[in-house]
């Protein structure tokens, strides 16, 4: 397959740009008299929200540095390509998933959706994680599953279950209640409507150089050591804060 020298030209200038900023902080640092529309903003890849040997011995800086220098990358490379010069170009992530969804456009919709989906997993682990949630989520949790460790039970049980490549979620509908699902390959809770709280992915890359095939001591350490609950406590915050607005 052949590529103009337009298409090249495009791809230089993503690429040129990914080097700057990350890109809220671009289009606000643009010179007044230049339109925005002049420079598309191309998908960057986020950089970690901790160093890549921090999750150790849980999740080892090899794994990182694949997963997040490698997959996560070649979904942004990729998704950048595919809306390149299309209607889509320059929209907010969120606004390219789920127009690719309602569009069938099952290409574009796998590498965006795995885009904004390891965003936020990445958040969902921190160094400092494992514990138990508290506050107003722990409440819910606590009516919604029962039991934290029925919660935890039922999350294990989704990641485990998922057949081939996915995710296990915590979501709350648009009332706030809470409840585990799992998803196939990039799918993920924003098109059917529910709130992401928290996710575990369990795609092979995700734990296959720490734990082989052991997919459910993945998800008991990812539950024991490093899950993020204030990450997850925020995101149902926010859920109640957008509702009350
Ligand atoms: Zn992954």
């Amino acid at each position: 397959m052949g590529m103009s020298r337009r298409d090249f030209m495009r791809i230089t200038l993503a690429s040129a740009s990914m080097m700057a900023l990350p890109h809220t902080a671009r289009a606000a640092s643009l010179p007044t008299n230049v339109k925005k529309e002049a420079l598309p903003m191309a998908f960057t890849l986020p950089p970690l929200p901790y160093d890549k040997s921090a999750l150790e011995p849980h999740i080892s800086a090899q794994t990182l540095e694949f997963h997040h220098g490698k997959h996560h990358q070649a979904y942004v490379t990729k998704t950048n390509e595919l809306v390149a010069g299309t209607p889509l170009e320059g929209k907010p992530l969120e606004d390219v998933i789920v127009a690719a969804w309602n569009d069938k456009n099952q290409v574009l919709f796998n590498n965006a959706a795995q885009v904004w989906n390891h965003t936020f997993f990445w958040s969902c682990m921190s160094p400092n994680g494992g514990g138990k949630p508290t506050g107003k989520l722990a409440q819910q949790i606590e009516k919604d599953f029962g039991s934290y460790e029925k919660f935890a039970e039922a999350f294990k049980q989704a990641g485990v279950t998922q057949f081939g490549s996915g995710w296990a979620w915590l979501v709350a509908d648009a009332s706030g209640k809470l409840s585990v699902t799992k998803t196939p390959n990039a799918e993920l809770p924003m098109v059917t409507g529910n709130t992401a709280i928290l996710t575990c992915d369990v795609w092979e890359h995700a734990y296959y150089l720490d734990y082989q095939n052991r997919r459910p001591d993945f998800l008991t350490t990812f539950l024991e050591k490093v899950v993020n609950w204030e990450f997850a406590a925020e995101n149902y915050d926010n859920l109640a804060a957008q509702q009350a607005a």
